[in-house]
């Protein structure tokens, strides 16, 4: 009976967990994943959301859980059944996994923690790399490279043998490889052919009641991923951001220290990283982000 009842307001659903970004709530056997438009750079969440933003990555990532859904199912039920009014288009009801405790990063190109990693040993995440690789490097063949959970604080980067022993199942840690490395391809192929490059996501992946890996969490959302122009890349530096740009250059033109708190973000910016956002959709999906809010709010 409890189940059938129609879900009116977020205020009405208990809240299992907040993150910095998306909120998730309790509907029973099924969770609501609700992405609001809190945005964060070095992150720390900015006091001044980007209009949008929440939906815009409901969107992208709804368009990924399609296309990689010959590779792996995954968790989305529905993203109008059973959303309340006020989160249509920017939350998804999914299935409730158990997660499983390794972050799944795959890595075409050399940047961020595993450009650190390379310049210190060589290798990231264990994996040697050859020798000479640049900053934002195209790397030999996407490497899995995986990262603990962790509660606070940074996420750790950890080697594959790492991998297993916090999963306690070996063919378990060979599949996720197998298969974040299939979705990372497919995914990168794809918003290659659109003008972006894809230089390295995370996924996380849970098993449902009947042991079956099914992918979880958002799937290559700018949230999730590294986005780069493909027309601006150039080996030896760092990319300029596809979405978060604005922001990230506003932010040091400030002085800001990048320590809690993090400043309001001045109108003309929010606007141009909104505008970036939209992009980011229309280009990935190849329709106007009209059609995403139609579907998602009849
Ligand atoms: P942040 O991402 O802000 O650093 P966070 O990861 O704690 O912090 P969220 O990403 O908003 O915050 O939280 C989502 C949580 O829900 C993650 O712990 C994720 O592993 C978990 N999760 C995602 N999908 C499912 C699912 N289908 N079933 C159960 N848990 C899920
Ligand atoms: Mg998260």
């Amino acid at each position: 009976m409890l189940a059938s009842l129609p879900v009116t307001t977020l205020a009405d659903l208990p809240l299992l967990a907040s993150g910095k970004v998306r909120e998730m709530y309790d509907l029973g056997e099924t969770l609501l994943m609700v992405a609001s438009d809190r945005i964060s750079t070095y992150d720390v969440v900015h006091p001044t959301p980007i209009p949008d933003k929440g939906k815009v990555l409901t969107g992208i990532s709804v368009m990924w859980f399609d296309l990689a859904s010959e590779i792996v199912p995954n968790h989305l039920i529905s993203y109008t059944d059973g959303v309340p009014e006020e989160a249509r288009g920017r939350a998804l009801v999914v299935r409730k996994l158990d997660m499983l405790p390794v972050e799944c990063v795959v890595r075409g190109y050399l940047s961020g923690s595993g450009w650190k990693d390379y310049q210190q040993t060589g290798a990231v995440c264990g994996i040697e790399l050859p020798g000479g690789l640049l900053e934002s490097d195209r790397l030999p063949e996407p490497i899995f490279t995986p990262a603990t959970k962790a509660d606070v604080g940074h996420d750790e980067n950890i080697d594959f043998e790492g991998a297993v022993e916090l999963i306690g199942d070996r063919g378990l840690a060979e599949r996720l490889r197998e298969v974040s490395i299939a979705l990372y391809q497919r995914a990168a192929e794809h918003a290659l052919s659109r003008g972006i490059i894809l230089a390295d996501t995370k996924f996380e992946f849970g098993l449902d009641q009947a042991g079956t890996l099914v992918v979880g969490d958002e799937v290559c959302t700018p949230d999730s991923s590294r986005f780069w122009p493909a027309d601006s890349y150039a080996p030896g530096r760092s990319q300029p951001s596809f979405d978060k740009q604005f922001v990230r250059d506003w932010a040091s033109s400030t002085g800001w220290d990048r320590r809690p708190p993090a400043p309001a973000i001045p109108a003309g910016v929010v606007e141009r990283t909104h505008q970036k956002y939209i992009e980011a959709y229309e280009l990935m999906a190849g329709e106007p982000f009209a059609e995403w809010l139609r579907r998602a709010e009849s």
